[in-house]
């Protein structure tokens, strides 16, 4: 890959898409211009930017509206805020979906790791956003961890009426991925397989999922990648460095990076249904 000699970012051989970007973080909003501008400039052209509330994906849906074609958005209430969840959640998620930049229903799923919400909660907002995205046709953004069991048992109960699934940030072990992929689901990947330490175990798993169900992913401004040179001054992550995800998959799969930034990006098209 080469590398953008004024400022350093390391550019993908083809278009990428960044699936998750928590772009309405109040990190991200004092220099937006400058974040997206960045991400062109490594050839990061289309970004998803991960509704994780009823708040944050109205914030979602009035970026996409400042920057309409390189922009769209995820509706859904995160597992941690499933407390909020309430009866007329439903419909305001409903309405926000209508959107045409509205590309999939999420980040929903479980989290046991913290619970920030009970785990009741989380399953009660976690199937109406199923019946929501099964009723609209529309795919799934996914999160979850520490709750392998409950989720693909729900998941399984309804997956022949959900369009399409993305576990994103995947991070689990092999019994999961073959749960998930047994599922027909689509894997995220995040600069967590950049870490040379708590990454090891993913560096491995990945080689099992087949091309046609992987995408790519920041998580930004989350889980820097671990092995980029040099590293940013700002220890935040962007869309931008993308690319050194794609770099790290390169080397796990043991492929040319044109062709995985390719398959990746189809991928991404195809099952967000991108224009
Ligand atoms: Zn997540």
């Amino acid at each position: 890959m080469s590398v953008n000699t004024q400022n350093q970012l390391l550019i993908a051989p083809a278009p990428l898409v960044d699936i998750g970007v928590n772009l309405t973080n109040s990190r991200f909003s004092h220099q937006l211009d400058e974040v997206l501008t960045r991400a062109q400039q490594a050839q990061v052209k289309t970004l998803i930017v991960t509704g994780t509330s009823v708040e944050e994906s109205e914030a979602a849906q009035v970026l996409c509206e400042k920057y309409p074609g390189q922009l769209y958005f995820t509706a859904g209430v995160h597992p941690h805020d499933s407390s909020q969840f309430q009866k007329s959640t439903y419909q305001t998620l409903f309405n926000l979906a209508q959107d045409k930049s509205c590309v999939a229903i999420g980040e929903t799923g479980l989290d046991f790791n913290r619970n920030f919400s009970t785990p009741e909660q989380q399953v009660n907002a976690f199937e109406r956003q199923i019946e929501l995205a099964v009723e609209l046709k529309k795919p799934m953004f996914l999160h979850e961890r520490d709750a392998f069991s409950k989720q693909s048992e729900i998941l399984r109960y309804y997956r022949d009426n959900i369009v399409d699934a993305v576990i994103h940030c995947f991070t689990g072990d092999q019994k999961a991925l073959f749960g998930y992929l047994d599922l027909d689901c689509y894997i995220g990947i995040t600069g967590w397989v950049c870490d040379e330490r708590r990454g090891l175990e993913l560096q491995q798993l990945v080689k099992n999922i087949p091309t046609a169900r992987l995408m790519l992913e920041t998580d930004a401004p989350y889980l820097l990648p671990r092995n980029m040179q040099p590293k940013p001054k700002s220890r935040s992550n962007e869309p931008a460095y993308l690319p050194w995800v794609l770099k790290q998959m390169s080397q796990c799969l043991n492929q040319d990076e044109l062709s995985l930034a390719q398959q990746t990006s189809d991928n991404a098209q195809r099952f967000f249904r991108l224009p």
